[in-house]
């Protein structure tokens, strides 16, 4: 059972089960219930609906349980699986990791092509803050790219997490950067807001080292480090 519906009907009194609902006194404190007007169901969008059949509204219902509006919805952003954003609803959704894969932060994209950005945030209840201050920001995909590096593989550039993804499925290793800007031509690496910090540092000065050697053809748009 839903965690906010078991709250809800704790704290009710003669509460009555009736097939797919319950019915309760209602708890408004104006309403001197003595036949159960309150009917408490799951909802479709929100984990607990109810209604009372005294029309008592919302508000007071909730007073004389004691809970508040948010004490009963479920978060905004976890209500599409993690989907949600400010701009709008996420379809695709980039973890970046450390070189132990462990998650710093997300980058999601809208369709309109909205790239918000978030960090995991466990005092909050959605779970995320959307913004990157003190994240230490990485290079996409940097345990392939660390690996690749050290293997003296060719890494490809891409203007983005899905051109990434594109080169990875033609088996090549590629990698982004989460800044709105693409990365410019002339610093391919110092672009990146991690360049500085020690491992960074280790794979891009492999990565200068080893790119004389290219292998494979990367799409339009794409281009190896040079
Ligand atoms: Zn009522």
């Amino acid at each position: 059972m839903d965690d906010a519906l078991e709250l809800v009907l704790s704290k009710l009194e003669g509460v009555r089960q009736h097939g797919g609902y319950w019915m309760a006194r209602c708890p408004a404190r104006d309403h001197e219930d003595r036949e159960a007007s309150l009917s408490v169901a799951r909802g479709t969008e929100q984990p607990v609906v109810f209604k009372c059949h005294a029309n008592c509204d919302r508000d007071a219902i909730l007073d004389g349980l004691g809970l508040t509006l948010a004490d009963i919805s479920k978060p905004r952003e976890q209500r599409d699986d993690g989907r949600w954003t400010p701009f709008g609803e996420a379809i695709a959704i980039y973890d970046y990791v450390d070189e132990y894969g462990t998650m710093l932060f997300q980058v999601c994209r809208t369709l309109d092509k909205k790239f918000p950005q978030r960090k995991p945030d466990p005092a909050r209840q959605s779970g995320w803050t959307w913004n990157l201050s003190g994240v230490r920001r990485v290079l996409y995909r940097l345990p392939a790219i660390i690996a690749a590096a050290s293997a003296g593989t060719t890494i490809y550039i891409a203007e983005g997490e899905k051109d990434v993804h594109a080169l990875e499925r033609a088996g090549a290793t590629a990698t982004t950067h989460a800044s709105p800007a693409p990365m410019s031509s002339s610093s391919p690496i110092t672009t990146s807001p991690a360049a500085g910090t020690q491992p960074i540092s280790g794979a891009a000065c492999s990565l200068s080292r080893n790119l004389s050697g290219s292998s494979g053809r990367p799409p339009a748009k794409t281009r190896p480090i040079t």
